[in-house]
């Protein structure tokens, strides 16, 4: 019986570790065109943006440094210029794992200033620090402005949302809006309450960004298909939702164990299907109550 049971693991693990190199393998880069300049790229993390035109390519996030090569080739399908400028929605590996190799490709990397905060002082798993190619070289506190392929692209930062260095852009002309991580189309959102995330600040940032496009906009949110401002209503009014139930238990007196055992309080969204492997109901429940109790 040990005998079968160890042959059995044993098994199971190259099983695994055969599927998920081939998992690796198989990543590929899918090219969808949004508005006017503007394309997302889908592979494995966050998504990209990409603007192409005559000036060079302009990168919103680069995934993990393993997929570099083919979100390189896939960049290349669309434009040979130069790939001139990078810009990190926040400082997520999913979001900035492939710095280092856009930085070797010759792109500038700009982020708010706490990105490169963060990455500067974390360790990565092996112990190891981030080389300073890993860091963004422009950096700003509140907005900035890049002007580029027949546009102004509008870099903004919203407060403690889902990080404290958030920025969200805006493609003037072309009609797009990058959220970053600071919205996941029709699922609980990560408040990644360690770095300096918050509900209330999540909650404003969706508020602000809302008020700055239109009907025909086009959104890429940090995860998730392409979205509208029809979708991302809907999204900020389940969010003030939760937190008006979350608020209202804590007012009770409610601890925190109850309320992240207690599922009824987030059945009618539950049953929107917001709920998700790594942002589960139960998550949720108890990333609200921590952060509106603090
Ligand atoms: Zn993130």
């Amino acid at each position: 019986m040990t005998l079968f049971k160890t042959l059995f693991s044993g098994l199971m693990l190259i099983t695994f570790t055969l599927s998920f190199a081939q998992n690796n393998q198989e990543v590929k880069i899918e090219i969808n065109k949004i508005a006017g300049n503007v394309y997302m790229l889908i592979g494995q993390g966050g998504n990209i943006g990409v603007s192409i035109g005559e000036d060079g390519v302009f990168v919103i996030d680069d995934q993990f440094a393993r997929l570099s090569p083919k979100i390189i080739s896939a960049i290349r399908t669309l434009s040979d210029k130069p790939i001139k400028f990078l810009a990190n929605t926040h400082w997520h590996g999913d979001h900035t794992g492939g710095n280092v190799n856009f930085q070797k490709e010759g792109a500038i990397i700009m982020a708010h200033k706490n990105v490169r905060k963060r990455l500067e002082e974390s360790t990565n798993r092996d112990g190891s620090k981030n080389p300073k190619e890993a860091l963004p070289v422009i950096t700003f506190d509140d907005k900035m402005s890049l002007h580029m392929n027949g546009e102004e692209i509008a870099i903004f930062h919203p407060d403690n949302a889902h990080t404290d260095g958030d920025a969200i852009l805006y493609f003037t002309e072309s009609n797009v809006l990058h959220t970053g991580d600071t919205y996941f189309r029709g699922w609980y959102p990560y408040i990644d309450l360690e770095s300096g995330g918050s509900v209330n600040g999540y909650i404003e940032a969706a508020k602000n960004t809302l008020m700055l496009i239109d009907d025909e906009t086009k959104i890429i949110p940090g995860h998730g298909p392409v979205s509208n401002k029809k979708e991302y209503k809907s999204f900020l009014t389940m969010m003030e939702g939760l937190k008006s139930i979350i608020q209202a238990e804590i007012e009770k007196g409610k601890t925190e164990e109850q309320v992240t055992k207690d599922a009824s309080l987030t059945k009618t969204y539950d049953d929107q299907g917001y709920s998700w492997n790594f942002i589960t109901s139960e998550k949720i429940r108890r990333t609200f109550y921590k952060s509106l109790k603090q």
